[in-house]
């Protein structure tokens, strides 16, 4: 019988590409104003978005990787936004104007970042019957103002965030950790999750059935993984819920 939903937040629950899109217009254009950089915005914003999501080239995983195990994240950012000023607009700015940059980018991103349509009514009554669990993988820094943002601890009875624990997702650890909070066995769950090597591999390595949302993603054939279900977009979520819920 299912007891519990375990649901991945960004892109699953929350439309954080959304909300990525919108902050990231608005950097372009306050870069492109700040620093009279016509047409190098779009660059700036687009190399942000890439760097903090560690989508790094290999010199920027050896300079960035020390910057954020010896001063944190924030540091990080700074930095980042830094380099990629010099590098494509060739304007250079203190650690004071990065932060006010960085800041912006942070306000605007949160202030746009929201529940899927109809997701956060779909959780009041799936919370009638079963225990909802929330695994977010990433950094406090990034995931905690989006927990807040949404009052995700008033839709669900527990948030697990990756980067306060051990392992983060796919590992086996933190999908025990969501078991045991909920106190139900792997087969009495379900996890739903956007991400193949995060999210579905690590359902699977836990034995929970899995939920794929694909969104456009083809699907990795390297990974050799084949979700349980597969939906095209979060709106679907509530009817195969409570389809499995009936059957
Ligand atoms: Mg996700």
């Amino acid at each position: 019988m299912l007891k519990t939903l375990l649901f991945d937040m960004d892109d699953t629950l929350c439309d954080t590409r959304k909300a990525n899109a919108v902050a990231e217009a608005l950097l372009s254009s306050y870069v492109e104003s700040v620093f009279s950089v016509d047409g190098k915005g779009d660059l700036f914003a687009a190399a942000y978005i890439k760097g903090i999501y560690r989508d790094w080239s290999e010199e920027q995983k050896s300079r960035y990787w020390p910057i954020i195990q010896q001063q944190g994240e924030s540091a990080f950012r700074l930095q980042l936004i830094r380099d990629l000023l010099v590098e494509l607009t060739e304007c250079e700015v203190d650690v004071p104007q990065a932060d006010a940059i960085q800041q912006k980018f942070d306000q605007d991103r949160i202030d746009a970042f929201d529940f899927y349509p109809g997701i956060s009514e779909f959780l009041a009554e799936a919370r009638k019957v079963f225990t909802l669990v929330v695994i977010t993988n990433g950094p406090e820094f990034s995931q905690i103002p989006k927990v807040e943002r949404v009052k995700l601890s008033e839709h669900v009875d527990h948030i697990i965030i990756g980067g306060q624990e051990p392992e983060q997702k796919p590992a086996k650890s933190i999908f025990d950790k969501a078991l045991a909070l909920a106190g139900c066995q792997a087969h009495e769950a379900i996890h739903v999750g956007d991400s193949l090597a995060a999210d579905i591999a690590g359902a699977h390595n836990s034995h929970i059935t899995s939920v794929w949302i694909q969104h456009q993603q083809p699907l990795d054939a390297e990974l050799g993984l084949e979700p349980h279900h597969t939906l095209f977009h979060p709106d679907e979520i509530p009817k195969l819920v409570w389809d499995l819920h009936g059957g």
